[in-house]
């Protein structure tokens, strides 16, 4: 696969899949940039050695073309940022977007306005993906969030460049070398946590896992199918019927390949989901009807925070209780500070987009880490043992 080091980008125009769906507030202002500033790597590498760059991305779910979605609200962030004026295309594909990105001159940037106000980019059109094509001499595609799309400007888009004038961006090659470091020859020990709402989410990747890590720690709403399946008592706690013979699967396939799976020996539990719910700890095995278990216990914090701080290698997906409610915070905090205490003695961490990412920015530990992936899904599917079509299509 072409690296962007083997790219001579003199006098060509790059045209770059990055991932800029940042979350705006009501007056449209970017709350968090993390994503603009993980793309900025590629985008000056391409600068910096003679090329000009065409941003293209998606923002949001729009059904039309919906002004709040429009990556308009980005391009004083993007020049303030990239220290030089930023062009604007209202229109992806328009006659005036593709004279701007002809006309466009060394160091010089185009923005593309949002590539979802077209159906046929989820719909990974052919015909959308050639007229996104003719923007550029060079296909980049650094949008890791959406790697595992086969959408229109992240797979479909690659074929109209030849081998030789498509790469992987940086932010892709950091984000893959990641998983690649946790998926081969992990420093052992290594564990894996996972925790959030259901089992169906988590079941690829916990099969994948088995043998791979060797232990994983379970928490959040998934934890009690699989304490029911081993005949608990759960109440009113998260439970997926249809999943209880995966769970004592998965537990036997387990034992046989040197894996333990933890499962939280007490829970917090409250008489109904409500932040301000009455609540008290309890054996996870012993909850009664009109109880849920919605956070683990101080005795499965303590156990699990001794199995990561012995652990050289750490990957966390998924909260490990209802940690949007204070009251039902503690578990996934309390394993926050074992994972950056674990890193801050050594271990290499890595943590999954979505929840996990914002539980460990929330507490405070974003810096304690080694890595905060910037794909929730993508960095999911690559622990399934899945191949990324934004990836293969590079590749090919
Ligand atoms: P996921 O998207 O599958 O990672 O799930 C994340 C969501 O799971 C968060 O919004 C949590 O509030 C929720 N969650 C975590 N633990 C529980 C629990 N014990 N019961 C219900 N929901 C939970």
């Amino acid at each position: 696969m072409n690296s962007l080091q083997s790219i001579d980008f003199t006098h060509k125009t790059a045209l770059i899949r990055v991932d800029f769906n940042v979350p705006l507030n009501d007056a449209n202002e970017i709350t968090d940039d993390t994503r603009i500033m993980s793309a900025l790597p590629t985008i000056q590498h391409v600068l910096e050695n003679g090329g000009s760059a065409v941003l293209m991305s998606h923002m949001g779910r729009p059904k039309a073309q919906e002004k709040e979605f429009s990556l308009v609200h980005i391009v004083d962030k993007l020049s303030h940022t990239l220290d030089r004026k930023v062009f604007f295309a209202e229109d992806c594909i328009s006659e005036e977007a593709f004279k701007l990105s002809e006309n466009l001159q060394p160091g010089e940037v185009l923005l593309l306005n949002n590539l979802r106000y077209y159906k046929e980019e989820k719909a990974g059109d052919e015909s959308f993906a050639k007229q996104l094509a003719r923007h550029g001499d060079v296909y980049i595609n650094d949008a890791f969030g959406t790697a595992h799309r086969a959408h229109a400007s992240t797979a479909v888009i690659a074929q109209f460049f030849a081998t030789e004038n498509r790469a992987l961006g940086k932010l892709m090659g950091t984000e893959v070398g990641n998983a690649q470091r946790l998926l081969k020859n992990p420093k052992r020990p290594f564990v894996a946590i996972t925790g959030g709402a259901k089992v169906s989410d988590k079941i690829s990747i916990l099969e994948n896992l088995i043998g791979k890590a060797d232990d994983i720690l379970i928490g959040g709403g998934m934890a009690y199918t699989f304490i029911k399946a081993k005949g608990g008592n759960i109440g009113d706690s998260l439970f997926e019927e249809d999943k209880v013979d995966l769970a004592k699967e998965l537990l036997t396939k387990a034992a046989e390949n040197n894996t333990t799976i933890h499962l939280p020996s007490d829970s917090i539990i409250a008489d109904e989901f409500a932040a301000d719910a009455n609540s008290q700890i309890e054996q996870s095995d012993e909850i009664s009807t009109g109880w849920m278990g919605l956070d683990i216990g101080p005795m499965a914090v303590e156990n699990y925070s001794a199995v990561i701080l012995t652990s050289e290698s750490i990957l966390w997906n998924g909260p490990m209780g209802v940690f949007e409610m204070e009251k039902f915070s503690h578990g996934t905090k309390a394993i926050a500070a074992a994972v950056a205490q674990a890193t801050n003695n050594g271990a290499y961490s890595l943590i999954g987009g979505g929840d996990s990412a914002a539980a460990v920015n929330q507490f405070g530990y974003g810096d304690d880490v080694s890595h905060i992936s910037t794909g929730g899904g993508a960095l999911l599917e690559l622990f399934e043992g899945k191949e990324l079509p934004g990836i293969k299509a590079i590749s090919e």
